[in-house]
């Protein structure tokens, strides 16, 4: 009771949504994961709505009878099949599970590999490339069964970094029972290489550990992805994706494709924590899914958008940032920017506090350097920005972090 009660940034985070979604008024949402509204989206799942509320029963079956707790055979063929079609994966509907959301997902993934094993060893999860989603952070039930690596960061240029995976500094001993990242990682918009994946791949296989990707955001779909990058999966990788970032969170649809064996264990972990998945979701992107489109409108609609946005609001940052000493994270993904005020004097909380004052919210950066086995200067001096609301709020927002910024300069 006290773990999941105490106050965690994930906590605040859903907090923040619900005073945006009470509509204060001149808020500048810049905090919380939510994706834009697409209409190409759900104007296809309008669509599919609409042909199950004409079929005969098709929309009362799909409300009234619990799913299995692996989800839909139906679905996750179709997953399978879109993965092997076009990635040449050799999956069944049997590598495939269906939870309620990938935040589900990695509860159970995090704590199936983590934790006191039957034979009394101690296991944890490395996260190799800090900073990482602050939405695993709280998730271990045991203690300390996370520890994360610093990155190496690069400076592209005065205004521009990147993060890669110190691999000199991983350090895996038999304590490490697997390997998570999110790719594109949530909050920096990093991508990691193809050749950084294979790495950690080799890795996590020589030591007969899984590698967890988390692709939210990712690839194959919603493939909110603006560099070279390839869809990775082997026996070895628990691939875990959403329907969320797609523009539906609120179907709370995760889906998890790994090995058979996995996926049982998923499925007996689902039964017992949650029944079994909403059909909701499933049902309403099956079509979606076999015919392939979640692909083109993922390739044709989501990632322009976002690569537009991302792409504006860092020329917002840029014009607005003068006098200010500050780098971006490459936006290689997702719909955030990472932002780096390498001298800042407070600390990002209270940073997050004075914007939250002028109705700017932000995501601190601190909550996402757990699992740190020493401090890290750079933990304190991080933000990150949403940038899938409107241009107009965006750009609002960002005016008043400058602000923010410069008082603080000068008061310092
Ligand atoms: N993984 C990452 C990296 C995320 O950013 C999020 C949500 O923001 C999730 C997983 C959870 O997504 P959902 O539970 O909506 O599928």
């Amino acid at each position: 009771g006290q773990k999941f009660t105490s106050k965690s940034g994930i906590l605040e985070l859903m907090e923040d949504l619900e005073q945006a979604a009470s509509g204060k008024e001149n808020l500048c949402m810049l905090g919380g994961g939510n994706p834009a509204h697409l209409e190409a989206v759900t104007r296809r799942v309008r669509t599919r709505m609409e042909t199950l509320l004409s079929n005969g029963n098709d929309f009362e079956k799909m409300l009234v009878y619990y799913d299995t707790p692996k989800g839909s055979a139906l679905f996750c063929g179709g997953v399978a099949e879109l993965l092997q079609e076009n990635y040449g994966w050799q999956l069944s509907e049997k590598n495939v599970a269906v939870v309620n959301s990938s935040q589900l997902a990695f509860f159970y993934l995090l704590n199936m590999f983590s934790g006191t094993y039957p034979d009394g060893t101690r296991k944890r999860i490395l996260f190799p490339l800090c900073p990482e989603y602050i939405g695993y952070a709280d998730q271990a039930l045991d203690e300390a069964a996370f520890c994360t690596r610093r990155s190496t960061i690069e400076l592209i240029d005065d205004h521009i970094f990147k993060y890669h995976v110190d691999f000199t500094a991983l350090n895996l001993d038999d304590s490490i029972g697997g390997i998570c990242v999110s790719r594109p990682t949530n909050p920096t918009g990093n991508v990691l290489t193809d050749e950084e994946v294979n790495r950690l791949g080799r890795i996590a296989e020589e030591r007969d550990i899984p590698l967890f990707i988390d692709g939210a955001y990712g690839l194959p779909f919603p493939g909110i992805v603006f560099e070279e990058a390839a869809p990775f999966w082997n026996e070895n990788t628990i691939l875990s994706l959403s329907l969320s970032k797609l523009g539906l969170p609120a179907t709370r649809t995760g889906i998890i494709v790994a090995r058979e064996d996995i996926i049982q264990a998923i499925a007996s972990m689902n039964a017992i924590i949650s029944l079994s998945s909403g059909s909701i979701g499933q049902t309403l992107t099956l079509e979606l899914i076999r015919s392939g489109e979640i692909l083109t409108l993922s390739r044709d609609i989501i990632q322009p958008f976002y690569r537009e946005k991302s792409r504006v609001t860092i020329d917002i940052i840029h014009e607005t940032f003068h006098g200010i000493d500050y780098a971006v994270h490459r936006s290689e993904g997702a719909f955030f920017l990472w932002i780096w005020f390498r001298d800042l004097r407070v600390t990002t909380k209270e940073l997050y506090n004075c914007l939250k004052k002028r109705n700017v919210l932000v995501i601190p950066g601190e909550y996402f350097f757990y699992g740190l086995e020493e401090p890290w200067e750079h933990q304190d001096q991080c933000i990150r920005l949403n940038f899938a609301q409107p241009e107009d709020v965006v750009r609002k927002g960002i005016a008043i972090i400058a602000e923010e910024m410069i008082g603080l300069k000068q008061n310092s």
